[in-house]
């Protein structure tokens, strides 16, 4: 007879409220339903928000003509660049004003879907980015956005955040909004076989650390956790396989899928201090942000396993993902975390530690200053200030055991 848990043994559930999610489209090709969906939304004159890569790959000439057939003008601007500035979404405004567009169609990385929101937020509600940093800025409706990423790895076509750095001043300004949510998220994981194979690994490694870090943090829910769970397993078990066989369709899917979810458990849960370390990482030594993370993510780990119940939620992950099993110990469950994600990191061919990738030893009380104060730090589960950053930027500078 199978033995049935002891009533008080059961943890208590935090309560959540769980927030609207855009309508999630998933499937090989899907991406060519993008005009019967825009009309879906209401729209008749799409602004294409895209790069011009992503029009050489071929996958903005699909988009344009699934719009076309559904009988919507297509308005484009084809210029995002990488890491949009206040500039980049000024541009975009422009040619979304003169088009007098009524939906707005992001398609490709992260970059093009911060330029498709940054540019909602202005032409529905007026101003200048820097009136929306922050939570909830914004007044009036926006238009309905249409999200396709092309990259499996940031999860922006998941969450209500526009990150736009100010063209004068450099920095980061999250924009965070429920209006600026996309209505519809398409994820055709044809799209994502164009990804270079360093864009490949780098946002891999960052959909693996959004699944980590979120199932952790000091806002995590039974809801977000679900998501986190999911987008490990998938990921943590493909990332492998699309790196050494970048053709291989199914496991485009699962990667894609992956990254969506853990963008969905931020969109839910926030991040961590493997995050808040990175940032600075990438904004004084230009350290792509996956490579950055990735670095920063076995320290962390390790240092948030010290409390007894991070250590079996991290634990709880390794057993899902069928790294560990449920009769290990959690010390175990841990130890397998960090290896997959130490591995996973050699395999992608980035570098593994900060010599390696030549920062100076003499950075790291500055690197530390800022990595405290950045956003994310707040929600990891175990305190982090400067000596403790300083601490886990000290054990990134060693290359793996
Ligand atoms: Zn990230």
């Amino acid at each position: 007879m199978s033995t049935f848990p002891n009533p008080a043994d059961l943890a208590r559930l935090d309560a959540f409220d769980m927030a609207g999610a855009p309508r999630l489209v998933f499937g090989s090709g899907c991406s060519s339903r993008v005009g019967e969906l825009a009309k879906s939304v209401g729209g008749t004159r799409a602004l294409l928000v895209t790069d011009a890569g992503i029009v050489t790959a071929g996958h903005a000439g699909v988009v344009t003509k699934s719009l076309s057939a559904a009988g919507l003008e297509v308005v484009p601007f084809l210029k995002v660049r990488e890491n949009p500035t206040t500039r980049d979404v000024d541009a975009c405004l422009a040619v979304a004003r003169a088009g007098n567009v009524d939906c707005i169609v992001g398609l490709g990385g992260g970059s093009s879907m911060d330029t498709a929101k940054g540019t909602n937020f202005l032409l529905t509600n007026g101003g200048r980015m820097q009136d929306y940093w922050g939570v909830g800025k914004a007044t009036k409706p926006m238009l309905p956005l249409i999200a396709i990423p092309t990259t499996a790895g940031t999860g922006s076509e998941m969450q209500c955040a526009a990150l736009i750095a100010d063209e004068v001043t450099h920095q980061k300004m999250a924009c965070l909004d429920p209006k600026v949510l996309a209505r519809v998220a398409i994820l055709d994981p044809e799209l994502t076989l164009s990804q270079p194979p360093r864009v490949a690994a780098c946002t891999g490694i960052d959909a693996v650390a959004h699944a980590v870090e979120t199932a952790v943090t000091t806002k995590r829910t039974e809801q977000s956790l679900a998501f986190s769970r999911e987008a490990f397993r998938l990921c943590a078990s493909t990332l492998a396989r699309v790196l050494t066989v970048p053709a291989d369709l199914s496991a485009r899917s699962r990667m894609q899928l992956g990254a969506a979810f853990a963008g969905a458990a931020i969109e839910r849960s926030m991040l961590g201090a493997a995050h808040a370390a990175a940032n600075p990482l990438t904004a004084r030594f230009g350290i792509v942000h996956g490579n950055a993370v990735g670095l920063m993510l076995p320290p962390v780990i390790r240092f948030n396993a010290h409390l007894p119940s991070v250590r079996a939620a991290y634990a709880e992950l390794a057993v899902h993902a069928g790294l560990a099993e449920s009769f290990d110990s959690d010390e175990c469950g841990v130890e397998r975390l960090v290896k997959r994600v130490e591995d996973l990191l050699q395999l992608s061919g980035l570098p593994q530690s900060l010599a390696e990738l030549r920062v100076r030893r003499e950075a790291i009380p500055a690197l530390a200053e800022e990595a405290a104060k950045q956003w994310t730090a707040g929600f990891n589960p175990r305190s982090v200030g400067v000596a403790e950053f300083v601490g886990l930027y000290e054990q990134a500078f060693e290359p793996r055991a």
